[in-house]
């Protein structure tokens, strides 16, 4: 193996609570329990990167400079669980987008690989010791393409669809849950 073994997280509906399309920094709330899990596989070497959809940005619903404010937000509410984010991977696109540059179909919009795959370089993360954990059957997706374990969350949405193909590695009613059996695989 080389590379450090990461863990990739979705943001809305896995790290932070759902919402309807959150825009505001106040928006971002952890879901429970996943402060103290997250702090477990930390303290196990694991590397924690966020890898999240955020059309709004195509669709010009917020502005990069306020996502940048919602993520030192989230990056607060997460050092007071002794939680460090290795990295925030943000896909902007959407293909019926209005912004200009960011509307078309890119190859980092989950349930493409993109942004795993580009973290993985970046970082050296070995795919195969790593697991992809969302809320939502793209996540899923995604974290198969890029050859990591997937967990799912759910169902708990009306918007949430069973993951397509085969089975996710592991399926958790919270996201605490699947954070926790991971960290106690291990490997
Ligand atoms: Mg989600
Ligand atoms: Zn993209």
């Amino acid at each position: 193996m080389t590379g450090r073994a990461a863990v990739f997280l979705d943001r809305d509906g896995t790290v932070t609570e759902p919402r309807h399309y959150p825009a505001r920094p106040a928006d971002l709330v952890l879901a429970p329990g996943v402060g103290p899990a997250l702090r477990r596989l930390q303290k196990q070497g694991r590397l924690l990167v966020l890898v999240t959809n955020q059309s709004g940005l195509a669709r010009g619903l917020f502005s990069l400079r306020t996502l940048d404010a919602m993520h030192r937000h989230l990056r607060t509410l997460l050092t007071a669980h002794d939680v460090h984010l290795d990295g925030i991977y943000v896909c902007p696109h959407h293909p019926d987008g209005t912004v200009e540059g960011l509307s078309f179909r890119c190859a980092c919009r989950k349930p493409n690989a993109g942004l795993l795959v580009d973290s993985a370089g970046e970082l050296d993360i070995d795919l195969a010791s790593s697991w992809m954990v969302g809320d939502f059957a793209s996540d899923v997706e995604a974290g198969r393409r890029a050859g990591c374990r997937t967990a799912w969350i759910g169902p708990a949405a009306t918007t949430q669809t069973e993951p397509p193909g085969p089975e996710p590695t592991l399926r958790t009613a919270t996201a605490a849950e699947a954070l926790h059996h991971i960290a106690r695989l291990r490997s």
